[in-house]
């Protein structure tokens, strides 16, 4: 039975930043899961506040230098229906910065963040590279059951296990969950023939948006098509050449004929929140407390102040016992308006592109089409969607944030 502070199960992205930031507080501290086996084929949008974040850790420069700017977001109205917004373009200049943040593929994404783990004290951090078999919370301790029998025990157990956490179980934390009637087709392209600029477009159709964000280079691009389930299915199994006209087809070619870079892959839109982000001796971090669809760049931003939340608690409630009640309990408490806000906000927008009832697609419309025309609703649109919600409003601090 070996023994640390704090033991961080789920070695994805959320996992690798939990554990170097539980290390800065001079925590002893266990990684566990397997090594990456870079086959994600998604890449994710790291915004305003995750930035400046991964900067403060030390972590910004080796994942900065393998991503794309984002300096310019279209949004293009390709429902069809009889009320339709004006294309919109919110442009990162505009509230004085260089970009909104950088999109990255996942693989690089981890294998930079596993650099960033040997920058950190190696005698407070281990890596341990297996599943865990089993969790068992108790007063005193979390102890953790690795695949190969042996025991970790920790004074507080971080779920980043993903959805089907083995930590959540164990807390017995039951989750809120919806689907939704539609699939995310991804895949990475090239477009030989135009750059994209840095700009993140997206068009929004009757069956949800078709993104095309910045990927590798300036003719490359990572595609998120949000279509329904039988859709993605029929569009993942047509072959390459098919595929990559009809993708094009439905990108209006605006950067003409594209190249598939990446196998496609398809994954089902769902919703789940946890009923509580903590249990004894447990915290839930990204998506052990909290998934949603792909729209509008949120999960792993969302993770981040999630990390940053308990990170908080510990800090003012007591380094000694970072899985005490107290500091649990101030961190569930905390986390439950932002998680909740970012998960209503992609709904509805999720749900306006959908419904076919004329109010939701004429919020969508109207709030589009007055962000083209005011100026100041447009500035605090994206100030808002950059912040954490603490700064909301407060004019200037996204400004401020060196992205
Ligand atoms: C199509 C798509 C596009 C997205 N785009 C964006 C975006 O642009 N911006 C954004 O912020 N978010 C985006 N997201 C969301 C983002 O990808 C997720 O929030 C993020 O990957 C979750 O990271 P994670 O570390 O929580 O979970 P995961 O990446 O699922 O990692 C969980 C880890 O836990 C490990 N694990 C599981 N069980 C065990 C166990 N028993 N023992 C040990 N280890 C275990 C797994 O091996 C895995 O490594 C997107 C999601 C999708 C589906």
């Amino acid at each position: 039975m070996r023994q640390v502070d704090v033991a961080v199960v789920g070695s994805g992205p959320a996992g690798h930043v939990a554990a170097i930031q539980m290390v800065r507080l001079g925590l002893s501290v266990v990684l566990i899961g397997p090594a990456h086996s870079g086959k994600d084929g998604r890449t994710t949008a790291l915004l305003g506040s995750s930035v400046s974040y991964l900067e403060r850790l030390g972590l910004w420069d080796g994942i900065k230098s393998k991503g794309q700017a984002l300096r310019v977001m279209r949004l293009i109205d390709d429902t069809g229906r009889l009320l339709r917004a004006p294309t919109t373009e919110f442009d990162s200049s505009e509230i004085g910065l260089e970009a909104f943040g950088y999109n990255i593929d996942n693989n690089s994404l981890v294998s930079a963040l596993h650099e960033g783990l040997d920058a950190v004290d190696r005698d407070l951090l281990v890596e341990d590279q297996q599943f865990a078999r089993s969790v068992a919370l108790g007063d005193d301790y979390a102890s953790i059951e690795m695949e190969d029998s042996s025991i970790w025990q920790a004074k507080l157990a971080i779920a980043a296990d993903g959805r089907n956490s083995l930590v959540k179980e164990a807390a017995g934390v039951e989750m809120r969950r919806w689907s939704y009637p539609q699939s995310a087709l991804v895949v990475n392209l090239h477009h030989p023939s135009s750059s994209h600029n840095n700009t993140s477009t997206e068009f929004h159709t009757p069956t949800g948006p078709f993104t095309l964000v910045p990927y590798r280079d300036s003719h490359t691009s990572s595609l998120v098509c949000v279509v329904t389930p039988e859709t993605a299915q029929e569009l993942k199994a047509m072959d390459k050449q098919a595929l990559a006209m009809e993708l094009e087809r439905r990108a209006q070619s605006i950067y003409g004929a594209f190249e598939l870079l990446t196998e496609p892959q398809v994954f089902p839109l769902a919703g789940m929140v946890a009923k509580g982000f903590h249990g004894q001796r447990a915290a839930l971090i990204a998506e052990s407390a909290h998934v949603f669809p792909p729209i509008g760049a949120q999960g792993l931003n969302l993770s981040l102040r999630d990390i940053e939340a308990l990170t908080d608690a510990i800090v003012s409630k007591g380094e000694a016992d970072p899985g005490s009640e107290q500091v649990l309990s101030s961190y569930g408490r905390s986390r439950i308006s932002d998680i909740w806000s970012r998960t209503a906000g992609v709904h509805m927008l999720n749900m306006s592109l959908l419904s076919s009832l004329p109010f939701g697609q004429g919020a969508r419309t109207a709030g589009l089409a007055l962000a083209k025309m005011v100026p100041s609703l447009r500035r605090f649109m994206m100030k808002a969607g950059l912040a954490s919600p603490s700064r909301i409003g407060s004019v200037g601090d996204a400004a401020n944030q060196d992205v």
